[in-house]
């Protein structure tokens, strides 16, 4: 007889977690494809099918090891399309449940409905670890409460030291922490990069069954030809794939873009990684043995640096989130009121960089972090983007975006919207940046090189008035001082025309 009832989450798809051990009679699992979660924002719709096909595949794992599951699928007709309602649904039909359990989640909202849910209903309701993280929720909170200066790396270095990770005795292998100095190359085409295609798919029949429910979706998909893991086996794959092609220039070319590769060495793992297909630790311990294994071939910088956005930035956005929400989500530091033009959605527009960054995101779910952060992200600050409506898109267009990780990224560091929490200064640039870092300013409608007048780049003009409208707020961070010494060394005419065309830009946001 059924006495328990296990919740596992759409990101929860942990096959090592230690629920799993043993099968148990007494024991259901349950899992939901509910419109609560399609519809909190518009979602790609690789997102959505990527979702229930590893929900799925996760589900009849289980199954065939033995477990018992209840699955709705987004067109059963039981289905509520809530949490709760579908909760309170099963527990109807099995009314000899004493005891409900359920993995912490990694959302706030859904967090506060099932505690909310558990203060109403008359079961025993417990919460247990995800265990997938390699830090606690509150870890951040309680290292820096008292301090004065938040920052990654103190987070980062204690992390290394608590899982004994590139460490020799108490220091860093290689005697520095952090080898982020030298991870910034232009890509020009050597190496090659590698296709990245390995990974098919079909999910057409899920995708069928998404049009039929009419969930409203954004982006384009090849459901015949799906690229993103729906399983365990799968994102071994990607995982064993990025350390034999990718990792030997993980961080040499980390920064850089390019028309070319949209992936150029990344590891795409985010979305296995986000619904705990894998978990951090096997990731960059696997890491670490490639670089002992081949260490001619990988260097120290390169290995660090990948171990750092994983266990280091990755858990430190977690422990951010979980300290500030829910008042981070309303942060606004700047004041920002500005709706995001149509070409986020659609790509139509003459600048080269936002074209392919978002063209790219549209088609395959996907940018990589410093198009997210020094593209779209830097075009939206400068531009005077509501975090709203920043939030809004970055959540729903990219297949890894969960809100403990995208509004940390995108209201934190890219918009500068918490004043300074997750960052110590806002992430913008000119053209000069784009242009350094990528090969997109070469054949671009507009001109690099100009500030203002015919076709001058608006990244240009925009960075300026950026820095001339946030006087107040930015002049007295010190590492930003030096800007406006440059601002301020500007002829008055001269300043007078940037800041004109920042003007015409920002009212014609829509036609560039
Ligand atoms: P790689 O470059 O190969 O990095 C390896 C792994 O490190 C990633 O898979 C990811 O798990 C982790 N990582 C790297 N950078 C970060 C970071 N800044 N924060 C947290 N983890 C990191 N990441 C998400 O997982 N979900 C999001 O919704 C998300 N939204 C973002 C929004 C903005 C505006 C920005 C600037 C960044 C965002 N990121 C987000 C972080 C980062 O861009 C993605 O994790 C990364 O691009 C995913 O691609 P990858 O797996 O190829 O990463
Ligand atoms: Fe982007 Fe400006 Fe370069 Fe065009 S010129 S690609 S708009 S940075």
């Amino acid at each position: 007889m059924v006495k328990e009832l296990r919740l596992i989450l759409g990101d929860q798809l942990n096959h090592r977690h230690s629920w799993f051990k043993e099968v148990n009679d007494e024991v259901v699992y349950a899992m939901f494809e509910m419109r609560q979660e399609t519809d909190y924002v518009v979602h790609h719709v690789q997102k959505v099918v990527g979702f229930f096909a590893a929900m799925r595949t996760f589900a009849s794992e289980l199954q065939q090891a033995g477990h018992k599951v209840i699955y709705y699928k987004i067109s059963a007709g039981e289905n509520e399309h809530t949490l709760i309602g579908n909760l309170n649904k099963v527990l109807a039909t099995w009314p000899e449940v004493e005891l409900v359990q359920y993995q912490l989640p990694d959302e706030y909202r859904l967090d506060k409905q099932l505690k909310e849910w558990e203060a109403a209903i008359p079961l025993n309701v417990v919460a247990v670890d995800t265990e997938h993280f390699l830090s606690g929720r509150n870890d951040v909170a309680r290292m820096f409460e008292t301090r004065k200066q938040v920052l990654m790396e103190t987070f980062y270095r204690e992390m290394r030291r608590r899982y004994n990770i590139l460490m020799e005795g108490a220091q860093p292998i290689g005697g520095k922490w952090n080898y982020d100095g030298e991870n910034r190359n232009k890509w020009k085409g050597t190496p090659p990069a590698p296709s990245q295609g390995w990974l098919c798919n079909n999910v057409s029949s899920i995708y069928k069954e998404v049009l039929r429910s009419n969930i409203n979706t954004i982006g384009h998909i090849d459901a015949a030809n799906y690229t993103w893991p729906v399983n365990r086996s799968q994102a071994l794959d990607i995982l064993h794939n990025f350390l034999e092609q990718c990792l030997p220039y993980f961080g040499v070319f980390q920064d850089a873009m390019s028309v070319h590769s949209i992936y150029l060495f990344h590891s795409r793992l985010s979305f296995a990684l986000n619904i705990k297909l894998l978990s951090p630790l096997e990731v960059v311990q696997a890491a670490i043995r490639q670089w002992q294994k081949k260490p001619g071939l990988i260097s120290l910088p390169q290995v660090e640096g990948f171990v750092r956005q994983i266990i280091g930035w990755r858990e430190y956005m977690r422990g951010i989130y979980w300290w500030k929400m829910p008042d981070y989500a309303q942060l606004n530091y700047f004041g920002n009121t500005r709706k995001l033009p149509q070409f986020f959605w659609d790509g139509n527009t003459q600048m080269a960089c936002m074209k392919h960054s978002i063209d790219a995101s549209l088609k395959h779910a996907y940018a990589h972090h410093i198009q997210r952060l020094m593209i779209t992200g830097n075009f939206m600050l400068l531009a005077g983007i509501h975090p709203d409506e920043a939030d809004r898109w970055y959540l729903g267009i990219y297949i890894d975006a969960l809100q403990w990780v995208e509004i940390t990224n995108t209201r934190g560091m890219s918009q500068f919207a918490d004043g300074g929490i997750v960052g110590s200064k806002p992430y913008v640039s000119t053209a000069n940046y784009i242009d350094k870092m990528s090969d997109y300013c070469h054949g671009c409608y507009y001109n690099k090189q100009k500030r203002y007048g015919e076709r001058a780049c608006p990244f240009n003009s925009l960075y300026w008035d950026f820095y001339e409208r946030n006087r107040v707020l930015l002049a007295k961070n010190p590492r930003i001082g030096m800007m406006y010494k440059l601002l301020d060394k500007v002829t008055a005419d001269e300043k007078s025309a940037i800041l004109q065309q920042a003007a015409y830009y920002q009212s014609h946001l829509e036609t560039l």
